[in-house]
């Protein structure tokens, strides 16, 4: 399965803002974010004004690094987000919120999206009882999602959910903390997601 293999990082310090791509390290003083906000390379630290085009594919970028989505798979997303009813942009957020890899992360089974994709391909996560092991599989409403029993004593998974306890969870999610099981309730509506993200500029790109 093709992965983004850049430096995780360099990604954040691309699009200039942390876009929690290592776990732990995010909510750290280590953050790259925190020490050098500005971009990697050689002329990063030159100021430029960026075209509409670039603003728009910027935001693009931005938003596909955060869910680890590639290029392919993420306008498959976004021609389906266009074909259903509603509005596109917020059908395109509801449904990168709405896969498995990025549920098991809010429910904190994983520190990072990375690590929860991982935890799904190795077979440690159930829905609604059986085994999926799909990072792309789409969470229902009302969907339950735990830890397999043998994947309950795995160490990262225990930090994970600990540290994301600490922080609390999304609305649309219920947690069983001693059980490591989560309900996903609903989807997410636009107003409950990170401000941050201008989904409208992604629908600009695509519209031309
Ligand atoms: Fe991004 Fe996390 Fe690295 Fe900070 S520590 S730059 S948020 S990946």
């Amino acid at each position: 399965m093709a992965r983004n293999l850049a430096p995780k990082c360099r990604q954040c310090r691309r699009e200039g803002e942390k876009l929690f791509l290592k776990g732990e390290k995010c909510f750290s003083d280590k953050c790259a974010i925190e020490r050098r906000n500005y971009p990697p390379g050689q002329h990063g630290q030159k100021k430029g004004r960026l075209s509409d085009y670039g603003v728009q594919l910027r935001e693009k970028q931005k938003i596909r690094r955060i869910y680890g989505i590639l290029e392919k798979q993420f306008r498959h997303i976004y021609k389906s987000a266009d074909r259903a009813h509603g509005i596109t942009g917020d059908n395109l957020l509801q449904s990168l919120e709405s896969r498995l890899d990025n549920v098991a992360y809010l429910m904190g089974f994983g520190s990072s999206r990375a690590e929860s994709r991982q935890i799904v391909r190795h077979n440690c996560i159930l829905v609604n009882g059986k085994r999926v092991n799909i990072p792309a599989y789409h969470v229902k409403n009302g969907d339950i999602i735990e830890v397999t029993s043998k994947a309950k004593n795995q160490l990262r998974i225990k930090t994970a959910l600990e540290s994301a306890n600490n922080r609390n969870f999304p609305a649309w999610i219920e947690m069983n903390i001693k059980e490591m099981k989560g309900v996903f309730k609903n989807k997410p509506e636009r107003m409950d997601l990170s401000s941050s993200i201008n989904e409208s500029l992604v629908v600009e790109l695509y519209s031309k």
